[in-house]
């Protein structure tokens, strides 16, 4: 077709430019090294930059924390680890939580979560607290873990919400007159998860004495190495702060009841609103300041249920 209309195809050769043909190897050996070094320092620049982001942003994926809605109790159990019958009254503001657990939803994915408190059916706004929780983390599994005083009495609301949230009740088998029968019925009426805490079906639970070394002498790495509150179970939230146990978590209760001054440092605790993936990883692997005040060779364990008298004893030797 093209010979046909007398017309032959032209080959444009590559333009360059003499100034370029005409230079030696040793000049163009330049020209490549220069541009391979450019591009290097360009790629290497990009990687680090994309590393940083990575870093930056990225999720610590945690197993649990709980967080004390209420820091006071309706029971008052001598050796309670989170010291709710030294706790002032205290409910948490729904909004203030919502605010916090958006900020946390940014830094951590959670696998569970605990509501308690003290004791959290105490709490006017549990329902809404239920569901802001499930609005932020909706993967995560809501343990609700209460003494059960107060389920009988709670309004179909409470259970509804339950059900819709998959909420799962954990019920602290002590040694106390809970209206069982009624709990149950609710439970089967509205389909909710629920099950006792702490011991099973024919026991009661039985409780722990945490021992508080007063004088804080106690080796840091020895105690963490011990401790079973810093395998992932017992982690510990409340305004702002994450504490890999409940003991460094609630120690403002004892320490303003007995006049005591058992220091929390910015060691002791991850800041939700100043930290990052590589600082929530450092403070998990390692022993936290605090751990020098707790004596787990003087630990006791298998201990009947009782109630507190509030005195020292109950926590320290
Ligand atoms: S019921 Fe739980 S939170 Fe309340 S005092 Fe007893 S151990 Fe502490
Ligand atoms: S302060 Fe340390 S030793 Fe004590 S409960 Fe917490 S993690 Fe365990």
């Amino acid at each position: 077709m093209v010979s046909e209309m007398g017309l032959e195809p032209t080959w444009c050769e590559p333009y360059e430019p003499e100034s370029y043909a005409s230079t030696n190897f040793a000049t163009q050996t330049f020209y490549i090294d220069f541009i391979i070094n450019k591009y290097i320092t360009y790629i290497f620049f990009y990687y680090n930059l994309v590393m940083l982001f990575d870093i930056l942003n990225k999720k610590y994926k945690l197993y649990y924390f709980c967080t004390a809605i209420v820091k006071h109790c309706n029971l008052n159990c001598k050796y309670c680890d989170h010291f709710s019958p030294l706790a002032d009254v205290e409910f948490k503001d729904v909004k203030q939580l919502e605010k916090e657990f958006k900020q946390i939803k940014k830094i951590i994915e959670l696998e569970k979560i605990g509501i308690m408190g003290g004791e959290p059916l105490l709490h006017p706004d549990l329902v809404q607290i239920l569901n802001t929780t499930k609005m932020i983390f909706p993967e995560t599994q809501i343990l609700l873990v209460t003494n059960g005083i107060l389920l009988d009495k709670l309004s179909d609301d409470f259970w509804i919400t339950c059900n819709r949230n998959k909420v799962g009740i954990l019920i602290s088998k002590l040694n106390i007159k809970i209206n069982t029968d009624e709990i149950k019925k609710k439970i089967r009426q509205f389909n909710v998860m629920a099950t006792y805490y702490g011991a099973d079906s024919n026991e009661y639970k039985k409780m722990y004495k945490p021992v508080l070394d007063l004088n804080g002498q106690q080796c840091i790495e020895e105690m963490h190495e011990k401790c079973w509150q810093n395998k992932g179970k017992c982690n510990y939230y409340e305004n702002g702060k994450l504490y890999k146990c409940s003991i460094a978590g609630n120690i403002d209760s004892f320490n303003k009841f007995f006049g005591k001054n058992l220091e929390i440092t910015k060691k002791d605790y991850i800041d939700i609103y100043k930290t990052n993936f590589r600082k929530i990883e450092e403070y998990f692997n390692n022993p936290i300041d605090f751990c020098r005040y707790c004596n787990l060779n003087a630990i006791k364990y298998d201990l009947d249920w009782e109630i507190s008298k509030k005195d020292i004893s109950e926590w320290t030797m």
